[in-house]
């Protein structure tokens, strides 16, 4: 994809966008010498396995999972400490500005390919039938929305722990739940599925 420097200042205006890298820097690594006694170790939260060293950013170690090729953070704030974080801090309110300011943009540009690509390679699995999808840190459910646009899965969910991206979410006409992946069970699957069953 050749994207002019034009069209990417339009999906991230650089002046904002800078801002935003330069203040969730800072953040995360006061947030990080602050917090991270308290940080909590987790396996690989799509398969269970333990994964192996990935890289680290700020402090925050990242595993990758051999099995399933998922990486995430680890050790990891705890569910209160996030809270915490995406209540007060000004990098994470900053970012959210932005997000809803330029999200359609960003749609178009960026998000319709990648939800194809989730297609494409779900399409290669004939034993699988997707019904549900969950946008996980959904922001302003711009992503969602294109999810939902190519009609492909029967429910969307979109998740985020901000309460203004629910909001902007819930607007957009989404369903919409607010918290973290750990805040998601069966019962969140079921209600969002309503009458279908979830596999
Ligand atoms: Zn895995």
């Amino acid at each position: 994809m050749h994207n002019s420097s034009k069209e990417i200042d339009r999906m991230r205006p650089r002046e904002t966008y800078n801002k935003s890298l330069d203040l969730k820097k800072k953040s995360a690594i006061k947030f990080f010498e602050t917090y991270n006694k308290q940080f909590v170790n987790v396996n690989c939260p799509a398969c269970g396995s333990e994964g192996v060293d990935f890289f680290v950013k700020y402090g925050f170690r990242h595993k990758t999972c051999d099995n399933c090729f998922t990486f995430w953070c680890s050790p990891r704030p705890t569910e209160d400490l996030l809270s915490h974080f995406y209540a007060t801090s000004e990098a994470a309110k900053y970012w959210t500005k932005l997000l809803i300011e330029t999200d359609n943009e960003r749609k178009s540009l960026q998000y319709e390919p990648r939800v194809q690509h989730i297609i494409d390679l779900l399409n290669d699995d004939y034993s699988f039938d997707p019904r549900l999808a969950v946008d996980l840190g959904a922001g302003s459910g711009a992503f969602s929305l294109a999810l939902l646009n190519k009609n492909y899965f029967d429910n969307i969910l979109a998740v985020d722990i901000d309460e203004d991206c629910c909001k902007v979410c819930k607007s957009s006409g989404l369903k919409t739940k607010r918290g973290s992946a750990e805040d998601l069970d069966n019962s969140t699957f079921g209600e969002a599925n309503s009458d279908l069953s979830f596999r």
